[in-house]
């Protein structure tokens, strides 16, 4: 696809590719990962579960266990489990088939390869995509994730779930999701800067400010916002360009974000936490928590959790797990992960493994990292009594109906980390109209929408008498039934 393609508004939709055999042969043929000097996942292929093929030495117990086969082996089932989340919902409330039809499938599906030269001259093609799933409620909506487990088939259940969410919370947005195939650790700042820039170019008038509007997800941040905003507004006429600025959020502060943005997700999924506590009978004050995931999301709950009193126990992330009982101090640890680069090494905390992590036994527990972490397996692990879903997808079906089994309650992800969309919507207001909110007006504002919406997801799971999860879709879906029926379907 050309950039002119782009500009003549062409919706360009294409078959998805089955990139995980190459997968497998990039990283495990060539030895990789684990056997580069220096490199980040030093030492993960110890618990890879491709063991037959993978050349590192095999753990003696515990859980098979390697990154990058994990990132492979979520593609088998993230779409599937999103659809099947939706077939749930239908089984319990009979929406429409003709609008089901229309929410099981993408809108549109754009793969761009685009070439950048690197810092040893020679030139790379990298592979970016924008999957836009709805946008029956407002412009396409989304994170751009930068990560080597990204295709076509994770930016299409992620884009879903953004449907559900915006839907949810009552956000005038719909879903969208991108991504590049690439690990940000192998980059230079100056490649990752014209990676993005390029990235941004080849998606043309597929994005836009009130088309289709990017926001920060796992290893995306301000910055590379900053690149996507700049690029875009040069690439638009230049008494165009300040009308613009909005074609991202999660923007820094100078460049037109909005205060509370960086912390929004994580004060979202602590604000869920603190209603759920009140109503369940749990002190945050002294109750434990463990976190998986130490980027945003995750060190953000971590630290605002702390304020309430908790006392968070474990942390895992890419490069390991730590735990100490006595309480880790999370502002400590993220300086650490600042300057590490991830918890491992962290000197006031052991060394612990998947398992030991996953089982450690505390009040709540907030997976924060990738899909899929909470499995048949480790759902069995689990010694928590609430799980904060700060994570997309972070449970699989068979892991969901272990906890339903266990009784451990969850808070759903469109539900709960919905605050990162929420102050979205916020900035992109007060880009629009010029304006500056105060860190206490958005803050306030985000409480009553965030509480707005786990008052729905409550008043559905009562009629309903279904899981949380399951009320939380229902509620979604009705709001874009209702949509679809009154306005028809074109022409
Ligand atoms: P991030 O890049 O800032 O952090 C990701 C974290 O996950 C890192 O600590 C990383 O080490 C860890 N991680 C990656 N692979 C892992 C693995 N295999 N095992 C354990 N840990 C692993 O990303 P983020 O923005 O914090 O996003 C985390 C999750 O929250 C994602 O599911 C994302 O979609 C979701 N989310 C993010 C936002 C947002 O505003 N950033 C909003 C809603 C949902």
């Amino acid at each position: 696809m050309t950039h002119s393609d782009q500009k003549s508004n062409n919706r360009v939709s294409v078959e998805p590719v089955d990139r995980r055999k190459d997968w497998k042969l990039l990283y495990h043929q060539q030895g990789r990962p684990g056997l580069e000097e220096g490199s980040r996942f030093k030492g993960l292929c110890r618990y890879c579960e491709l063991h037959d093929m993978c050349p590192l030495p095999k753990p003696e117990g515990g859980i098979w266990r390697c990154t990058y086969y994990r990132a492979l082996r979520k593609k088998s089932n993230v779409y599937d489990n999103v659809l099947k989340q939706l077939e749930r919902a239908k089984e319990v409330v009979p929406f429409d088939e003709d609008i089901c039809k229309i929410l099981t499938e993408t809108m549109n599906e754009i793969i761009v390869h685009f070439p950048v030269k690197m810092k040893d001259g020679k030139v790379k093609v990298f592979t970016g995509y924008r999957v836009q799933h709805n946008n029956a409620l407002g412009p396409f909506k989304g994170g751009l994730r930068f990560h080597p487990g990204v295709d076509i088939e994770e930016i299409k259940a992620l884009a879903t779930m953004m449907t559900w969410k915006t839907a949810l919370t009552h956000i005038p947005f719909g879903g969208a999701k991108g991504g590049i195939q690439l690990d940000p650790a192998e980059y230079s700042i100056e490649e990752m800067e014209r990676i993005t820039r390029r990235f941004t170019y080849a998606l043309g008038d597929n994005i836009g400010p009130d088309y289709d509007i990017p926001a920060p997800d796992v290893n995306t941040n301000a910055q590379i916002m900053a690149w996507i905003q700049d690029t875009y507004m040069s690439t638009v006429a230049p008494n165009e360009r300040n009308r613009c600025a909005h074609v991202v959020t999660g923007k820094p502060l100078e460049s037109g974000g909005s205060q509370g943005r960086e912390k929004a997700t994580g004060q979202g999924v602590v604000l869920l936490i603190e209603k759920w506590a009140s109503e369940h009978d749990m002190d945050l004050k002294g109750a434990t928590y463990i976190v998986q995931g130490f980027g945003n999301v995750g060190s953000w709950v971590a630290r605002l959790l702390q304020r309430n009193g908790s006392r968070l126990l474990a942390v895992e992330d890419v490069t390991g797990a730590v735990s100490n009982l006595k309480g880790i101090d999370p502002d400590d640890l993220a300086a650490y992960v600042k300057e590490h680069g991830g918890v491992q090494g962290y000197a006031k905390a052991e060394p612990v493994d998947h398992a030991t992590f996953f089982g450690t036994q505390a009040d709540i527990f907030i997976p924060a990292a990738l899909e899929n972490q909470i499995t048949d397996a480790t759902a069995e692990l689990l010694n928590v009594r609430l799980i904060a879903e700060g994570a997309n997808g972070p449970t699989d079906t068979e892991g969901d109906r272990v906890l339903q089994r266990r009784k451990i309650a969850v808070i759903p992800d469109i539900l709960c980390n919905s605050g990162g969309v929420i102050v979205s919507y916020f900035e992109w207001l007060q880009n629009k109209r010029s304006e500056f909110w105060d860190l206490e007006e958005v803050d306030s504002k985000l409480k009553k929408t965030i509480l707005a919406a786990y008052e729905r997801v409550r008043e559905a799971a009562e009629k309903y008498q279904v899981d949380w999860r399951t009320a939380a879709h229902i509620v979604a879906l009705s709001r874009l039934e209702k949509v679809y029926k009154e306005r028809g379907i074109f022409p």
